[in-house]
């Protein structure tokens, strides 16, 4: 085998770090912010037929327009949305990937507030658009003077934002995403991955869609849904913007099995979304207890919290993993990031912090 550098790879992806957060086979992966439950069982029988059915038609290719999953979305993100401004693909990563395809690319860049969500500057790399960025206020917040002051420093083709931002667990106002609007001639794309462990009275992005065709909305079935293994990410905007990334899509990029499991999924969503509180619970449990142990836990509107005051993360990280837990040392100095699971996997966190000291 020869090395990466003998092969005639575009310059701009040379010195290029994948995305590689570790897959090891641990007792408690609080890693990658998972819905830890398991898919109630008589949900999994109803999906389970349905892609027993989806199987016996798989000679044909699935509908392009995954018209009735598109009608599924809006069906479950109300705020008067038609099927037509929705779109789906293989996880919020291929969305964000279509969006860029379709607005970004070479000669194009795309603003983003790190600490971000590492897909974001990586999905910019592999299209070709360059990710330049701006910081934050004090606590990993962004108030509309920051970004609007950001906008126009930069005057950028796209802007992500992510709300709550992984993996910090910020909020972000609602009134940033209104001024970043306001103030930039490109696409404003907010990343709801986390939506639903937002605090009920948060006003999702969703509610500025109106008049606002610039603007789009992005959702993941990965992580309330729990169904992470399923790839299935969706986004809301005007029609306008669904026309656009069709232009980009592969055709039949969602399969018929996906598209199955997808619709099922959204017919049990009460069942499947009954864990939301019982995770929001082992959040708000993290950020109560993790002072107690001498940390500092950032406010937190997902299903993880970031913690500092970690005298050596690398170590801490370490000795947690021989435990047989894993969490994520996501680059920030003393921090480290766990998932809110189950009431079982949080004790047995917070035990195994408290014996390292
Ligand atoms: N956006 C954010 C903010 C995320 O944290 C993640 C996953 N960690 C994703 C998008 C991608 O999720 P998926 O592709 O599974 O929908």
């Amino acid at each position: 085998m020869v090395s990466l550098s003998d092969l005639p790879l575009r310059d701009d992806l040379r010195g290029m770090t994948p995305y590689g957060a570790p897959q090891d086979a641990v007792r408690y992966a609080l890693n990658v912010n998972e819905n830890t439950h398991p898919i109630p069982e008589d949900v999994a029988r109803d999906i389970v037929e349905s892609l027993a059915r989806a199987v016996l038609g798989a000679n044909r290719y699935p509908d392009r327009e995954f018209s009735e999953l598109r009608t599924a979305f809006a069906g479950y993100l109300g705020h008067g949305l038609d099927a037509d401004q929705i779109w789906a693909a293989n996880g919020s990563n291929e969305i964000i990937q279509h969006v860029l395809q379709a607005f970004g690319g070479p000669g194009r860049r795309v603003l983003g507030f790190p600490p971000t969500y590492s897909m974001h500057p990586i999905i910019a790399a592999g299209t070709g658009t360059e990710w330049v960025t701006a910081e934050r206020d004090a606590g990993y917040r962004i108030s509309p003077e920051t970004a609007v002051a950001a906008v126009e420093r930069t005057d950028p083709d796209l802007v992500f934002l992510c709300a709550p931002n992984n993996p910090t667990g910020t909020p972000l106002p609602i009134e940033t995403i209104e001024a970043v609007y306001a103030a930039s001639r490109g696409m404003v794309f907010v990343d709801e991955a986390y939506a639903e462990f937002m605090p009920d009275e948060v006003p999702s992005a969703l509610t500025l869609l109106p008049g606002r065709e610039r603007l789009i909305v992005s959702r993941t079935m990965s992580k309330a849904f729990a169904f992470a293994g399923v790839r299935v990410g969706y986004l809301a905007a005007d029609a306008a913007v669904t026309d656009a990334l069709r232009l980009v899509r592969l055709p039949y990029h969602l399969s018929a099995l996906t598209q199955a499991a997808a619709l099922a999924a959204l017919r049990h969503a009460p069942e499947m979304l009954a864990m939301v509180d019982d995770i929001r619970g082992q959040r708000d449990r993290l950020l109560a207890e993790l002072p107690a142990l001498g940390y500092r836990a950032h406010e937190s509107q997902a299903n993880f919290v970031l913690f500092d005051g970690v005298a050596d993360p690398h170590a801490t990280f370490r000795a947690l993993r021989e435990r047989d837990i894993l969490i994520r040392d996501v680059g920030l100095p003393g921090a480290l990031r766990v998932t809110a699971g189950t009431e079982e996997e949080t004790s047995y966190f917070l035990a195994a912090l408290a014996e390292l000291g």
